[in-house]
């Protein structure tokens, strides 16, 4: 979802940007009145997150899955080896992109027991030849989330394409972030990557130019024609956020959404999650029906009425609810009688 005033802004200056009497949509990459919106957009995210100027902050085209690619290609800075923590089927997929690039070693990893939980801190294994440390700070599809940052020696590689925004970022925690932006910023097809500048200074031989962080900030994301559309989107929404109080109250909202979700699966006997309670995900709260039948017409029959994109993953089935910033409290309410009805009738 897109919050409705995001939308509406859009639309209002679809036809006519600022006076330029063309849509954003067609206005050159090099003009200034696209310079104008892609600096805005980036400064309206420095200050949203507080990224001091260390980091470059850096807005391209590619899903968050190039990046799986890209991050080895600028980060490994000549070691040996990148440790992956593995939650869930993103960071599995990182994990394995990443294999022609480096030595790739698991620093832990949940998949044995179905990725319902993080392994404890105590049993990660780490080397003091890894480049970085990759995590998924949240698990889109099994509803797996970090609830604070790994506390680790090793720079920090975080995918955030389903969390970020969604609460306050300690920057100088990280080595660097990337987010496909498809979630809780802007429509398909951007990714952001926020990264310590002094960490992608060694790019891996062969590395294309396109692909290559500094060269990219220092070409202002500009190599090519980067996704304007998008990243005008992206800045409306920075601004929205900010609107609404920041970061520390889209907090606040996602907490509430999904303790509310939670707390009517943990009272019924026939709703289930089976992740562990220290890391459920805020954003995408994944739960079961007691088979494949209740769970085709719990689908039908919520989008009937008006609830839409309910349908779980397809390599986890059953229900996912997903709460990103925009989605505002009354679409979890109503989830709720829904939910609290179609048990009543088939519980
Ligand atoms: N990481 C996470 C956590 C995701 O949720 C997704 C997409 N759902 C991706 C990576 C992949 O993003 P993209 O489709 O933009 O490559």
């Amino acid at each position: 979802m897109l919050p409705n005033e995001v939308m509406e802004q859009a639309m209002q200056e679809f036809m006519d940007w600022n006076g330029t009497g063309m849509s954003v949509m067609e206005i050159g990459h090099r003009t200034n009145a696209f310079i104008d919106i892609a600096k805005h957009a980036e400064q309206s995210l420095r200050s949203l997150v507080s990224i001091p100027d260390d980091y470059h902050v850096l807005f391209l085209a590619g899903g968050a899955t190039l990046q799986f690619s890209v991050a080895p290609m600028n980060l490994l800075r000549g070691r040996k080896s990148a440790g992956y923590i593995v939650t869930g089927i993103w960071s599995g997929k990182a994990q394995k992109i990443a294999e022609p690039y480096t030595e790739v070693k698991t620093i832990c990893s949940s998949q044995a027991t179905g990725y319902r939980s993080i392994p404890a801190r105590e049993s990660w294994q780490l080397d003091d030849d890894m480049a970085y440390c990759f995590y998924t700070e949240n698990e889109t599809v099994g509803g797996v989330e970090f609830q604070s940052v790994p506390d680790i020696d090793v720079p920090l590689v975080c995918d955030m394409t389903s969390s970020i925004l969604s609460r306050p970022i300690d920057i100088s925690k990280y080595g660097a972030i990337i987010a496909g932006a498809q979630k809780n910023v802007a429509p398909a097809g951007m990714t952001i990557v926020i990264v310590d500048k002094s960490l992608c200074e060694q790019v891996l031989p062969g590395t294309p130019d396109l692909l290559n962080y500094q060269l990219q900030a220092e070409h202002d994301c500009m190599l090519n024609t980067p996704p304007t559309f998008n990243w005008y989107m992206a800045g409306l929404m920075f601004d929205w956020i900010k609107n609404e109080g920041g970061l520390e109250v889209m907090a606040e909202r996602n907490l509430r959404k999904s303790e509310g979700l939670y707390q009517l699966i943990d009272s019924s006997g026939f709703y289930s999650n089976e992740v562990d309670r220290s890391c459920r995900s805020r954003m995408n709260v994944v739960f079961y029906l007691p088979n494949e039948e209740l769970t085709s017409l719990f689908i039908r029959q919520s989008e009937e009425a008006g609830l839409f994109a309910l349908k779980g993953h397809k390599a986890a089935g059953g229900i996912r609810a997903s709460l990103y910033n925009a989605m505002p409290s009354s679409g979890i309410d109503s989830l709720v009688s829904f939910m609290t009805e179609f048990e009543l009738q088939h519980g």
